[in-house]
């Protein structure tokens, strides 16, 4: 059946997911931990299962998960939101991401798209018949190309999608980089959907700062968290939208038409977390920057170049210097099925064919002696 949809491939995490497994290979592609989330989150989970409330949930969440969100908005980021009116509950950050493009897109509408990019992005951009207009940024230090992003906003423009802590680059976008956004959301009179997923996991000393923070944003920003990156539960699907009253009802008719509710029981569990002491969150954050700091420090001996990282669950590196004679996908390929360790390639995270083929992202949110076996298999291989 040949429609909008006939241009999207399998996804890459899928494949490369697919491929480890076939070759019993470590999978530091797909982004997941290898760990389970915090016990009393997922206690309240489980009792909230066997409590007898295993119905549709309140359409936009539930009360208790909602003012959770409001919460930890207020907490983190001195936010203030009407948790009633303000946060929309949503099956993922997947599922919020289309729910956000679809408040504000109608055809005919550009949205700005900054490259590398997730991969859901543009097929659901697409989908909805908006045009996607593109600005790359420039490894090894993934700078935002202010003058080409400027240009890409014109009176067509509706919408940016701006994701930070960025996947795959682990950029954290800085203070001047998101003022200079606002400012051309100010100008051109636009929206931004603000993936936010890795909001907890930044290093080094970066904060995250939400691009609704900043002055007048607060009307012109749909926020996204995931509770999988956040609890290290990828697997449960639960994501949340902040944003005016303005938008949140669009939010909330695209969430109506795409999924309805949310698991009600694992709500609550994550209503639990977000209520965690400071130190959770810190706790997180600085087990993640180890990791980050082990599988780094190992390739970059093992002669990776390593580009630095300092937020998200990833690392990226140029195999260049490993003198290997093939582009990205023939790299993490080769290394899947001969060195038993899978990465993803960056090209992935690009729409058109003259992206950068000398990169791979590695995924360090694993156990510490994965880690180090992947390296020891990649040692051996070498
Ligand atoms: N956005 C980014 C940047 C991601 O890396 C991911 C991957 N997990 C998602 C969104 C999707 O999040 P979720 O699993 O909550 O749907
Ligand atoms: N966000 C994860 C990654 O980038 C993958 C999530 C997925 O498989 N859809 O690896």
């Amino acid at each position: 059946q040949n429609n909008l949809l006939s241009a999207t491939g399998t996804t890459i995490f899928t494949v490369m997911s697919a491929l480890a497994v076939e070759h019993g290979a470590i999978n530091l592609g797909q982004g997941f931990p290898d760990y389970d989330g915090p016990e009393d989150v997922i206690e309240a989970a489980a009792a909230a299962l066997k409590d007898g409330r295993n119905q549709y949930p309140p359409m936009s969440g539930h009360p208790d998960l909602r003012q959770a969100v409001a919460a930890h908005n207020r907490r983190f980021y001195g936010l203030e939101v009407d948790a009633n009116a303000e946060v929309i509950v949503t099956s993922g950050a997947t599922e919020a991401i289309t729910a956000c493009l679809m408040a504000v897109l109608n055809p005919g509408d550009e949205c700005v798209l900054i490259e590398p990019l997730y991969d859901t992005y543009l097929p659901v951009v697409k989908l909805l018949g908006a045009i996607p207009k593109l600005v790359r940024l420039t490894p090894p230090k993934w700078e935002l190309p202010r003058a080409e992003l400027a240009a890409a906003f014109g009176p067509k423009t509706k919408a940016i999608l701006l994701n930070t802590p960025m996947n795959p680059t682990g950029k954290v976008f800085t203070n001047a980089e998101l003022a200079f956004i606002a400012d051309l959301l100010e100008r051109h009179d636009c929206y931004a959907i603000c993936d936010e997923v890795y909001e907890h996991l930044t290093f080094d000393g970066w904060k995250h700062v939400p691009l609704m923070t900043l002055p007048g944003m607060r009307e012109r920003c749909m926020r996204i968290g995931s509770a999988g990156k956040t609890f290290s539960l990828t697997g449960w699907k639960i994501g949340y939208v902040t944003c005016d009253r303005s938008l949140a009802g669009n939010v909330t008719k695209a969430h109506q038409n795409l999924t309805f509710t949310t698991a009600p029981n694992l709500q609550r569990g994550i209503a639990v977390g977000l209520a965690k002491d400071d130190s959770y969150f810190a706790g997180l954050s600085s087990s993640l920057e180890a990791k980050r700091d082990r599988l780094a420090a190992g390739l970059a001996r093992l002669g990776f170049g390593v580009l630095p990282t300092q937020g998200s669950y990833f690392v990226t590196t140029d195999f260049r210097p490993l003198g290997f004679n093939g582009d990205d996908v023939a790299f993490c390929r080769t290394l899947t099925t001969e060195a038993k360790v899978t990465a993803i390639p960056v090209t992935a995270f690009y729409a058109s064919a003259d992206a950068p083929s000398h990169y791979a992202r590695f995924a360090f949110c694993k156990g510490d002696a994965v880690l180090d076996e992947a390296l020891a298999r990649i040692e051996a291989w070498l």
